[in-house]
């Protein structure tokens, strides 16, 4: 996996796509925290889950099923109207493009086994041809020389599109209220 922090960095990237400045910070938040929740499946190594397994780590949690699954809970639960500035659907669709980005990153990296991105209606593992992001050592290697060339590939594929995507997001928000103010 990129590190869980370069997951919601993704998603914060793509909030910049969804960016309108009545929407609430709080919705940024829960995207970033949808994009880190597939990596929960790691929970399944202690208990025994083996990683290929339907639901070992890149598996049910990473696919698009899931992602579509857990945005449409938060907004039937949450978001009925949608927030501020978003709508249900467009809401929903931020929720799940964030989700979703997640396995998508994890499908760059030069590690492990694939993403079940259709899981669970089959359970085949994809890598995308184009893998530039090194997988990251789990746990208490991440200190070491590794995890420093991990975190480089990560910030060059992955935090600065998302930097220069909330950039151009900012900049759109900016041009439209300095129109508003001008008209
Ligand atoms: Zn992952």
């Amino acid at each position: 996996m990129p590190t869980i922090l370069t997951h919601a960095v993704s998603a914060l990237g793509l909030g910049a796509l969804f960016h309108r400045r009545e929407v609430p910070g709080g919705i940024w938040v829960l995207g970033a925290v949808c994009a880190m929740v597939p990596d929960l499946d790691v929970i399944g190594f202690p208990l025994g889950i083996p990683y290929g397994h339907l639901l070992g780590h890149r598996g049910l949690s990473h696919s698009l099923a899931f992602a579509a699954a857990l945005a449409a809970l938060l907004v039937g639960l949450f978001y009925r109207r949608g927030a501020p500035g978003l709508g249900p659907w467009t809401l929903g669709l931020f929720l799940f493009a964030a989700t979703a980005s997640h396995g998508l990153l994890d499908a760059c990296t030069d590690g492990g086994l694939g993403v079940a991105f259709f899981a669970p209606f089959a359970n085949h593992r994809f890598f995308f041809p184009f893998r530039p992001i090194e997988v990251s050592p789990i746990g208490r290697h991440f200190f070491s020389g590794r995890g420093l060339e991990v975190l480089k590939s990560e910030l060059l594929w992955v935090w600065v599109p998302a930097i220069l995507l909330a950039a151009w997001g900012w900049m759109k928000v900016k041009a439209l209220r300095d129109g508003q103010e001008a008209a």
